[in-house]
């Protein structure tokens, strides 16, 4: 996938002009990229046409290669085409989650409600799920969780009422979100409750909750519901699956919204706000792609800083520095999981991760943290060579970040045993690669 991307977009290096047949190339892989992501085929077809046109009509700035102009037009494109964060201000509002059965609605309730209150607001989930026997059930266990207000009538058969008395039983919160029982847009009895619902509770947003697996029946879904209610934005669950979530790209342009929230497990804090990056390099399945293009706007700037430079994929050529691991670390701590970055190198994704020792990978935040302050009390000599790192220097560097030496000696393993699983990667042939990843 990223791989071929790359490829075509390496096929660019060192041209200073552009012919139709290279960004056929690249346009090419990134087809097959967003269709095996479900991406809607009209999407994907309307994208190409942008960036055809583009890359081949516009100027590229002085001094900016033709690789780096069309990977800066493909990311342009790309955003475009995702879209930015659904606005949510950070005051009293209601919120009122519509989609299938199954699609995570209850689950993205809790999360939401959990997430408002790490911003320090007070939020309440009212529930007026009366079709699922257990919802209410499921419902309040969740909100227990997420140490949220709950709202719900389990002796009560009709959700308009649950929801008016809903709307006066959490009138002390700040943030109101209100869970609706599954439905699809072809049972027209549902859908006019639904609507009832909403009259009744008159929402500021009405988000449609998406299964990332949701393929192309996410569009005439989002259609209806749109029709019945209107839909502000559009939350992604289960991403942590093999799902890439491609799918909801369609509903995001049939109801003319925005993505607001990704799932990403079972549990309430796992929710993210959805930010166009990640998204668009788990669609390619490419490393950050962002941080690549932003040499165009270096070129703009005239500017350079090498330690912007750092690329992932330098990584999988030469040795295996503690600024690389550094720089993992705090990569980790914007994108996620050390496995879910592996997963965005081109050539790491699928299931080479699964064939690392359990602990390969191991790196909890707190010992994250430490790290982070022991490097800073190390020499750039030690952090290019950490082989370096005796006995007398790790009393030095304990005594200067005061962390203990067993601290310092963890860290020298750790990265000794990431070297170890790359240096496997770096000797293994393309061969050898296409093996494991189809297992
Ligand atoms: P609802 O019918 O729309 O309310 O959906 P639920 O919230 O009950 O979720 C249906 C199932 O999907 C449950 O088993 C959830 O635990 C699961 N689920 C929801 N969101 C996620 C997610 O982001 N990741 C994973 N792995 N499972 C999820
Ligand atoms: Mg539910």
């Amino acid at each position: 996938l990223g791989k071929s991307l790359r490829g075509a977009l390496d096929d660019l290096r060192g041209k200073s002009r552009i012919d139709e047949e290279d960004v056929d190339a690249v346009v090419k892989e990134i087809q097959r990229s967003l269709l095996q992501a479900d991406v809607d085929v009209d999407l994907v077809m309307s994208l190409s046409d942008s960036i055809k046109s583009r890359a081949l009509d516009e100027e590229p700035p002085q001094g900016t290669s033709a690789r780096d102009w069309v990977l800066r037009i493909v990311y342009e494109e790309l955003v475009e085409l995702v879209g930015e964060s659904t606005d949510l201000p950070l005051e009293n509002q209601t919120i009122m989650l519509a989609g299938l059965y199954g699609s995570g609605k209850t689950t993205t309730a809790a999360k939401m409600a959990w997430w408002f209150s790490t911003k320090g607001l007070r939020p309440a989930i009212i529930q007026t799920d009366t079709d699922r026997p257990g919802a209410y059930d499921q419902s309040k266990e969740m909100a227990d969780r997420a140490e949220v207000d709950f709202y719900g009538d389990p002796d009560e058969d009709d959700p308009v009422k649950i929801a008016r008395e809903g709307l006066e039983a959490t009138e002390s919160a700040d943030v109101r979100i209100v869970d609706t029982a599954g439905r699809d847009g072809l049972n027209e009895e549902l859908i006019a409750q639904i609507e009832r619902i909403e009259q009744e509770v008159n929402p500021d947003r009405n988000l449609l909750v998406l299964d990332a697996a949701m393929g192309q029946s996410a569009k005439s879904q989002a259609r209806d519901f749109q029709e019945a209610i209107g839909i502000e934005g559009v939350v992604i669950t289960k991403l942590d699956g093999t799902a890439k979530g491609g799918g909801a790209l369609a509903a995001v342009d049939e109801t003319d919204s925005t993505i607001a929230f990704l799932g990403t497990g079972e549990t309430v804090q796992d929710i993210e706000r959805f930010e166009p990056d990640g998204f668009i390099s788990r669609l390619l399945g490419m490393g950050d792609l962002k941080q690549l293009t932003e040499r165009v706007e270096r070129a703009m700037e005239a500017t350079q800083d090498e330690d912007e430079d750092w690329d992932p994929e330098d990584m999988m050529e030469g040795e295996f520095t503690l600024y690389d691991m550094q720089k993992q670390m705090e990569a980790m701590n914007n994108m996620g999981p050390l496995s879910q970055v592996m997963d965005m190198i081109p050539g790491m994704g699928g299931g080479i991760m699964d064939q690392l020792p359990d602990n390969a990978m191991d790196v909890t935040e707190e010992r994250m943290r430490d790290f982070q302050v022991i490097m800073d009390s190390m020499t750039e000599g030690e952090m290019e060579n950490p082989r370096v790192v005796g006995k007398s220097r790790i009393e030095r560097i304990a005594r200067g970040s005061g962390k203990p030496e067993e601290r310092i000696r963890e860290l020298l393993e750790q990265h000794k045993m990431m070297e170890r699983t790359l240096k496997q990667f770096q000797g293994m042939g393309d061969a050898d690669m296409e093996r494991m990843m189809k297992q």
